[in-house]
């Protein structure tokens, strides 16, 4: 089936949309992204990523694209017209283009590039490999130093998933100065007596938006949630792991760099937040 996408105003088969050549998300990286979960045929958590958008707007200086209620309709209307019943909306805004290649930003007038597609994922939220479990591989943490920004720039992260994939396993997670900063596309948790423990928020890791919400719900139902650094080897030595995006939610790890974590089957700490998240979501959702 064509997909009907949204590029600048217009809404268009997929195989008609067309973004310049100078523009400066295809030369430069310059531009930023969110991803959000459609269950139901409603969208999970559309004000947190609406929130972010316009933070990594701010933090890189670039124009909003349009009003949060504009945005909210275009993703409604992406959802309504290619029948998504349980998928992902991604958007993109770049810094758009003034016709040629240069390093110094066009004139604070151009238009950014607004694009909007929908992916359809049925079995989002029935997922089997959250009932298997994640295998990681941990790999060296070499992005640049403002991952709290949510910019296109995933070349490392899509290596990263290379180098687990032919390892045999599912994802990686990034190690800096010793210390886990995060997963290739997700935010990384380790569970040790019944205490789950994640790293703080800073410049180092994107803030997810399932991370905020999960940590919510967990101290909600009791559960004991400490906020440090964490080093690789005591994540291989805890009894289960997680982690979280807005596309896999709560996703149970089962291994870490060959070691089997617990009985090296998904935990229950990890089990049943994903159901509480996923339960929560379903509620929430617009
Ligand atoms: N960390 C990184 C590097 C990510 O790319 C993502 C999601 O794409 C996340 C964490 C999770 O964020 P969210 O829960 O908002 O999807």
């Amino acid at each position: 089936m064509t997909r009907t996408v949204y590029v600048n105003g217009e809404y268009l088969p997929e195989t008609e949309a067309k973004v310049s050549i100078f523009d400066r998300g295809f030369l430069m990286a310059d531009a930023v992204y969110e991803v959000t979960s459609v269950l139901d045929g409603k969208l999970i958590d559309f004000e947190g990523h609406a929130v972010r958008l316009k933070r990594s707007l701010d933090e890189l200086d670039m124009a909003e694209p349009c009003t949060k209620e504009e945005l909210l309709d275009i993703h409604r209307k992406l959802v309504e017209l290619n029948g998504i019943d349980e998928g992902l909306v991604y958007l993109q805004v770049s810094r758009g283009s003034d016709g040629d290649r240069d390093f110094v930003f066009p004139s604070a007038d151009t238009p950014p590039t607004l694009v909007l597609f929908t992916q359809n994922k049925p079995g989002l939220a029935d997922n089997p490999a959250a009932k298997k479990g994640a295998k990681i591989i941990s790999i060296e943490d070499i992005r640049w130093g403002r991952r709290d920004i949510k910019t296109v720039q995933l070349l490392y992260p899509s290596i990263g998933k290379m180098m687990a994939k032919k390892a045999g396993c599912d994802d990686a997670w990034l190690v800096e100065d010793g210390f886990v900063t995060e997963g290739t596309s997700n935010n990384a948790y380790f569970v040790k007596a019944g205490k789950i423990v994640t790293r703080p928020l800073s410049n180092n890791i994107l803030h997810g938006i399932t991370r905020k919400a999960v940590m919510r719900l967990a101290k909600e139902a009791q559960m004991e949630v400490e906020e440090r650094l964490f080093t690789i080897d005591e994540a291989k030595a805890a009894d289960e792991a997680f982690t979280t995006s807005a596309s896999a939610f709560v996703m149970p790890v089962v291994e870490i760099d060959g070691v089997a974590l617990g009985d090296g089957t998904p935990g229950p700490i990890a089990r049943r937040l994903r159901e509480i998240y996923i339960d929560e979501a379903r509620k929430t959702a617009i």
